[in-house]
């Protein structure tokens, strides 16, 4: 809870708004934007908007005013969450997370960058070598990420991570032993070309890998790969009417150069595929000219899936604790940093914004359960009789999308099975016919009064953030595993022992391909809930990010843009669900330093046997004590609206 300064500043904590309202919300966000104050308080949530110019409140001076203090002895800040997580890990002993969630651009990696450097900085005040030598491993490995996810992402604003976790784990000492890392990627179509941009980007990585530790011979492997799927993005297919040929001038040649093998396979694997008839025989199958882009489309994202995954694989052996004795370290425990795209909604939302926004419905759902369960062991703490909180459960929306048989994933995976042409438009209709009836679906094509044949490719979800409007368009292509086999086949058989290592799926022949590979949803799906289940035993804590305006300008606070991130992050529930129980709590003892001024038996000292008694009288003489509970070391207050009278009477008599 912040601490109650002046509201010149505009209003430090959200709960402390006359009323939760949008109008109100934007409104103090504005001001406090405009005045640089760019983190506010929703109880212990902080959210931030991305001031697009350096600030000066991350310096050394700001790390020892955060450093072991209480969140509401100092302005807002990221600090006061990290070291929020800092303090319940060391002290209780908890594992602990921090979410950082908001659209791109929005100022996430900043912020887990500044958590990472706070927590370098407050730990291992002994300078012990190893720990140091950890620290450093783990801030530059995150650099690496950083600088791979985003020598994709050059070319599209709209990168292929959404996400990434990272665990930092600490021994009883609370230094950093290591750590563990996270990716969520989810391909976008259409994204691999060549571009001198990347390329220039990618060296710079390489400078990085053997930093980490790679060598030699494995960052060439890197080059390779990088420069293969630039390859594959510059050759296209042209047919004659009988048969398909490779176009692109000696692109084939290079490829089976950097992939080290043999240019009439590759030449082979881009045109033809190997299937197995139903008698048992195998035949090759010359691909149409649609299919083989497809097939090589399909290639160069495996490529690059394969290499992230891979480079992941190599860092988090380079950053795993080494050598931990519990039984003579004590427990080791964690704090989890998750930096992961918030509620997505765009003028056309396809397969990639149905999975973002179903990972941030997951998320919600955890919000609500763990905040619930944090109210529930403070107020258990403090003695207090638990009170009942009404908030929307959005578990209807997540069941709705992810019930086994049922759900949407269900329905969808079940059309990619079907044999022959299941089309977009089909799989809808068995979407429509099974979810119809469900109060968060809508059937587009269901309203009578929309004849218009673009809405048949629609279908809506009533998210707990807002509606959307999913088109259903490209649905069956994306969630299908489009790579065939042939190509495994031909990376396993590559001389290049890293880029083999990469492939062990590519040994098997296709008579011994009979499991249905798992579906792109399916395989999200599955991530997702690892994801929430590592998060589900932590105590969280949240950075919500806002992006204030789409030009990166520091003066421009763009309102219909954060109106919609206000309402797509799901702050006003959370500034409700948080007002709902009791939205302010303070130790007596601080309760009692702000506002002893306030009332005549306790200014300047009170007689009283403790400062309970002498909070009580306060609350008392200002006549709320409807609207307070006593706890066996807080008061905790239900309305914001009773400090805003002692904060006036303060206010008027310094
Ligand atoms: P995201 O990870 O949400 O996509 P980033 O953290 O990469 O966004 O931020 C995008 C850009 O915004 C950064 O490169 C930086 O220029 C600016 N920015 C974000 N946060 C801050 C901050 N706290 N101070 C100064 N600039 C920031
Ligand atoms: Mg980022």
């Amino acid at each position: 809870m912040a601490e109650l300064e002046g509201f010149e500043f505009g209003k430090s904590d959200f709960v402390l708004l006359d009323e939760v309202t949008m109008e109100q919300f934007l409104e103090n966000l504005k001001l406090r934007f405009e005045k640089g104050r760019i983190y506010t308080f929703i109880g212990e949530v902080v959210v931030s908007v991305n001031p697009y110019r350096q600030m000066d409140v991350y310096g050394k001076d700001a790390i020892d005013a955060y450093r072991g203090r209480e969140l509401y002895e100092n302005p807002p800040h990221l600090y006061a969450v990290a070291d929020a997580a800092y303090k319940a890990m060391k002290r209780r002993a908890k594992d602990t997370c921090i979410v950082i969630s908001g659209e791109s651009g929005a100022g996430k990696t900043e912020a887990s960058k500044y958590i990472m450097q706070y927590i370098a900085a407050i730990t291992n005040p002994s300078q012990r070598a190893e720990v140091e030598s950890v620290k450093n491993v783990l801030l530059k490995s995150n650099c690496v990420l950083e600088a791979f996810g985003n020598a994709k992402t050059n070319r599209n604003d709209n990168s292929s991570r959404f996400g990434k976790y990272m665990d930092i784990n600490f021994n009883f000492n609370g230094d950093p032993t290591g750590g563990h890392i996270n990716n969520y990627l989810l391909e976008k179509v259409g994204i691999i070309a060549s571009s001198s941009d990347d390329r220039s980007c990618h060296r710079a990585v390489m400078g990085a890998l053997k930093v980490i530790g790679f060598s030699e011979e494995e960052v060439s492997s890197v080059y390779k790969i990088l420069s293969t799927i630039l390859h594959l993005g510059n050759l296209h297919f042209e047919t004659d009417g009988e048969s398909v040929q490779v176009v692109g001038g000696d692109s084939v040649r290079h490829i089976s150069e950097l992939t080290d093998t043999e240019p009439e396979s590759v030449n082979k694997a881009l045109l033809y595929r190997t299937v197995a008839t139903g008698g048992g025989e195998v035949i090759e199958k010359g691909h149409s000219e649609q299919e083989a882009s497809y097939g090589r489309d399909a290639f160069a994202k495996a490529l690059y899936e394969r290499l992230f995954a891979w480079i992941v694989g190599r860092i988090n052996s380079v950053i795993e604790v080494k050598n931990y004795n519990p039984a003579l370290h004590g427990k080791n425990t964690v704090i989890g940093v998750l930096d992961i795209y918030g509620f997505e909604i765009f003028d056309n939302n396809s397969f990639e914004q149905f999975c973002i926004n179903y990972c941030n419905e997951k998320l919600q759902q955890l919000f609500i359960e763990l905040i619930l369960r944090q109210e529930q062991e403070e107020y258990h703490r403090e003695g207090i009789t638990w009170q009942h909180i009404d908030y929307f459960n959005n578990q209807i929306i997540v069941d709705l999308v992810e019930q086994p048989h049922k759900g949407i994933i269900s329905i969808l995976d079940e059309a990619c099975l079907t044999a022959g042409k299941v089309t977009d438009t089909v799989c809808l209709d068995s979407m429509n016919h099974k979810l119809g009836q469900h109060p968060h679906y809508t059937s587009r094509k269901l309203n009578p009064t929309d004849k218009s044949m673009e809405f048949h490719r629609h279908f809506r979800i009533r998210h707990y953030a807002g509606d959307v409007t999913y088109s259903v368009e490209g649905f069956l292509d994306k969630n299908k595993d489009p790579l065939f086999q042939d190509f495994k086949r031909l990376m396993y058989n590559s001389s290049d022992p890293v880029l083999k290592e990469m492939w062990p799926d590519g040994q098997l022949s296709i008579t011994e391909v009979t499991k249905r590979p798992l579906t792109a949803a399916t395989l999200f799906k599955n991530s997702i809930i690892a994801l929430v289940d590592k998060l589900a035993c932590k105590e969280p804590y949240y950075v919500r990010c806002i992006k204030p305006n789409e030009v990166k300008s520091p003066m421009l606070f763009d309102d219909a843009r954060c109106r919609h991130q206000v309402a797509y992050l799901g702050l006003l529930e959370n500034v409700r669900v948080r007002r709902a129980g009791f939205a302010y709590r303070q130790p007596y003892e601080r309760f009692l330093q702000r506002y002893k001024m306030t009332c005549e038996y306790t200014w300047p000292n009170h007689l009283m046997s403790s400062d309970r008694e002498a909070v009580e009288a306060i609350v008392v003489q200002h006549g709320f004590e409807g609207d307070v509970a006593y706890g066996h070391t807080k008061l905790f207050v239900r309305t914001p609206r009773s400090l805003f009278t002692l904060e006036q009477e303060r206010a008027a008599l310094i």
